[in-house]
């Protein structure tokens, strides 16, 4: 397998593909007025639909759930089926750097742990069209919570994410891209440690055993270990943040 389907296919069979938590999405949407079923919310990067799950669960709204992975949205499409909620939630293969909705026709946008693909500025930039009068947009984004930190941590997410910034320089873009900003806070340790790394551990059993115990599987458990280890050294320094923002 390439690396590429291997991390999917390790990501794929876990509740979700990125930090956060039922919690930090019904925390999030208490920032917004109540949905009403005329409302339109996009969910981008949906991945196998964690989010979009409670979304659905929590609000009467309609729901366009996207991502470019057809792996991932083949899983949240059965959930969907299966509590029948098809028509309320529609599942569609899309890329968000060329998202194909009409001007002014959405009341939210909602994107946990996503918009770091196209990059936070132009995901605000070229969302803000999309959004009714007064729609809200609301990202989990990987940010610095501090202003100073060691040289390490600061070079590997500068290499990862040159739009690494802290959430002062992130509450000024949201500005500069035409919103205002309502509301912010960072995710807790557990949305990282018990609902998103725990899988990490139970699942490699299975993911080994899948890909035949491959090199290629060992290196990417090797990579993943790597990644929760630097979370536990730095974990101080960064973590998601979740803003709210309305269209202005
Ligand atoms: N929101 C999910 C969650 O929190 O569990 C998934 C977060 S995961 C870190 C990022 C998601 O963005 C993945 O599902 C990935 O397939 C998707 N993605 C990456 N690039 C994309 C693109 N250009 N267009 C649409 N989705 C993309």
């Amino acid at each position: 397998m390439e690396t590429l389907e291997l991390i999917i296919d390790f990501h794929k069979h876990n509740p979700r593909q990125g930090p956060g938590s039922p919690q930090s999405t019904i925390r999030a949407l208490q920032f917004l007025p109540q949905l009403t079923p005329q409302a339109k919310l996009l969910d981008i990067g949906c991945g196998t639909g964690a989010q979009t799950m409670v979304l659905s669960e929590q609000t009467p709204a309609h729901i366009t759930a996207i991502d470019n992975s057809p792996e991932f949205l083949e899983l949240l499409r059965q959930k969907v089926m299966e509590i029948g909620i098809g028509s309320r939630v529609d599942v569609r293969e899309m890329d968000m750097e060329q998202l194909d909705f009409e001007p002014d026709s959405l009341d939210v946008i909602w994107g946990e742990g996503a918009i770091y693909n196209i990059g936070f500025s132009r995901g605000l930039q070229e969302w803000h069209p999309l959004l009714k009068e007064q729609g809200y947009l609301v990202v989990s984004e990987i940010s610095w919570l501090t202003t100073e930190r060691p040289t390490e941590v600061d070079r590997y997410w500068t290499e990862v994410y040159p739009e690494m910034g802290t959430i002062s320089q992130k509450i000024s873009q949201i500005e500069e891209a035409g919103y205002v900003p309502l509301a912010h806070f960072v995710l807790p340790e557990s949305d990282w440690t018990t609902h998103y790394y725990h899988y990490y551990e139970t699942g490699a059993a299975a993911f080994l055993e899948r890909n035949d115990n491959s090199q290629e599987a060992w290196d990417l458990m090797a990579e993943n270990r790597k990644e929760i280890a630097h979370f536990e050294k730095y974990k101080d320094y960064y973590n998601y943040v979740f803003y709210i923002m309305q269209k202005n």
